[in-house]
C-alpha cells in the first residue's frame, strides 16, 4: 500500500471514529439530562429538597426531591425510599405510585423516588443495558432512566484501593464507595455517595422518622430475596407484615439485619436514629448474571431463557416460572409490604399510628399495570408536577 492509500485508511478510520464517539456521547447526554415527570398526588403538602436538611448538598447532582404527605391527624412518621440502586426500577416505580396515589390520614409519610440520582445517570454499557424503559399508561407511555447499582463516575472519582467504611472501619470491595447501600449512615467529609447517605440521616433525625422503608430488587441467584430484611428493633412488624401478606397475598418471608455487617440501611439506619429499618426485595431477573439478552422487554417482563432454565435445574433462591417477573407484579408486591408495614406498625404503636389509603395494592396492580395508577401530566397545572 502507498503511502497516499494509507493515509486515505487513516483519515476513514479517524472520521469514522469521530461520528462514534459523537453520536454515543450525544446519547450520554441526553440519557445524563432526561427529566422524569411525577404528577403530585392530592396528599403531597410539600415538594423539599435533600439540601434543606444538609445545605451542602444544594446545587449537587444529588439534591433530590422529598416529598412530604402531612396528614389529616398526628400520628408517626414513615419515610420510603426508592432509587438506592437504580437498575432495581419497580423500587422508582413504587415510590412514585406512592407519590401519585397516597393520602395520609394520620400521621406522615416522606417519600425519595430517586434516592441516589445520580446513579440513574449511568447504566452499564460493558452489560449492554437499556439506557430507558417506557411503561404503559392509558394515556400513553412514560419514559424512566434506566440507572446503575453505583454513583457515576463522572460524580465520584477516582475510587480508593479499598473502601473503608464510616464509622465501623469495616473494609469493603473499592467500588463500593459508591454504592449508595454500602456507605450509611454517611460521613460528612466522604465522597458525593458518602455525603448523600449523610443529608438523609440529617432528614431522618430532624423529621422524627418513626419507619424507614428502602426499597430494591434481587438476582434470583441470591438468597436475600422476596423478602423483608429488619433491624432488630422492628422484628415484631417486620414478622407480623410477613404472616399477614402470606395469609392473604404472596409469599414473603423476614430476615435479621446482621449486626456486623456495616453500611446497609436495615442496619445503619436503625443504628444511627430513632427510626426503625427495613429494606425489600422483589425478585428481578436481569439482575442475574446467567441471563441473556439485556433489554427493556426483559427488564420489564422479567422472563428470560437462561434464568429459566437455571430455575429448572434448582439453582436460584427464588422460583421461576413462565410467566417470568413482570414489572406490575414486582411494583405490587413493594406497595403491598409498605401498606402492610405502616399497618402492623400502627397494631403494634396506638400513640404512633400511620393511615394511609387511596394506594392500590397487589391484585389491583397486577391487575391494571402501575402505569393505570400515573396521571397524565399534561392534564394537571404545572405547580402539580415534580421532575427527576
Ligand atoms: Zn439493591
Amino acid at each position: 500500500m502507498g503511502n497516499r492509500n494509507l493515509l486515505v485508511v487513516k483519515i476513514v478510520a479517524f472520521t469514522l471514529m469521530l461520528v462514534a464517539i459523537l453520536w454515543a456521547g450525544m446519547e450520554f447526554y441526553h440519557h445524563r439530562n432526561f427529566a422524569e415527570t411525577v404528577v403530585l398526588g392530592e396528599g403531597v403538602t410539600a415538594v423539599k429538597k435533600l439540601s434543606d436538611y444538609y445545605p451542602a448538598m444544594k446545587d449537587s447532582i444529588n439534591d433530590c426531591n422529598i416529598y412530604i404527605f402531612e396528614g389529616k391527624e398526628p400520628g408517626g412518621t414513615l419515610m420510603v425510599i426508592g432509587g438506592s440502586h437504580p437498575e432495581e426500577p419497580a423500587a422508582n416505580l413504587t415510590a412514585e405510585l406512592l407519590v401519585e396515589t397516597a393520602k395520609v390520614e394520620a400521621g406522615r409519610l416522606i417519600v425519595a423516588i430517586r434516592a441516589n440520582r445520580s446513579a440513574s445517570t449511568v447504566t452499564r454499557p460493558g452489560d449492554a443495558y437499556p439506557q430507558y424503559y417506557r411503561i404503559p399508561t392509558p394515556w400513553g407511555e412514560k419514559q424512566y432512566r434506566m440507572g446503575d447499582r453505583w454513583t457515576n463516575p463522572l460524580d465520584s472519582w477516582p475510587d480508593p484501593e479499598v473502601y473503608v467504611h464510616y464509622p465501623s472501619r469495616q473494609m469493603l470491595a473499592y467500588m463500593d464507595v459508591r454504592n449508595f447501600n454500602r456507605t450509611w449512615p454517611g460521613y460528612p467529609g466522604g465522597t458525593l455517595t458518602e455525603r448523600t447517605n449523610f443529608a438523609f440521616m440529617e432528614l431522618i433525625r430532624a423529621e422524627n422518622v418513626d419507619v424507614f422503608v428502602d426499597l430494591h430488587e434481587a438476582e434470583l441467584e441470591y438468597p436475600v430475596i422476596s423478602t423483608i430484611v429488619a433491624h432488630q428493633k422492628g422484628t415484631h412488624v417486620a414478622a407480623m407484615t410477613s404472616m399477614m401478606l402470606t395469609a392473604t397475598e404472596f409469599r414473603i418471608g423476614m430476615e435479621y439485619s446482621p449486626e456486623s455487617l456495616h453500611g446497609l440501611s436495615h442496619r445503619e439506619v436503625g443504628d444511627h436514629s430513632q427510626a426503625v429499618s427495613y429494606l425489600l426485595e422483589t425478585p428481578e431477573p436481569m439482575l442475574d448474571r446467567v441471563r441473556g439478552v439485556t433489554d427493556e422487554h426483559m427488564l420489564l417482563s422479567g422472563k428470560d431463557p437462561f434464568v429459566q432454565m437455571a430455575g429448572r435445574y434448582g439453582l436460584l433462591y427464588e422460583k421461576i416460572d413462565d410467566d417470568g417477573w413482570p414489572i406490575d407484579v414486582r411494583v405490587g408486591r413493594h406497595a403491598s409490604t409498605v401498606l402492610e408495614l405502616a399497618q402492623s406498625w400502627s397494631d403494634l404503636n396506638f400513640g404512633k399510628v400511620i393511615k394511609i389509603s387511596g394506594v392500590p395494592r397487589y391484585p389491583e396492580i397486577v391487575e391494571n399495570g402501575v402505569g393505570y395508577y400515573f396521571v397524565n401530566p399534561e392534564t394537571v397545572p404545572s405547580h402539580r408536577l415534580a421532575y427527576e
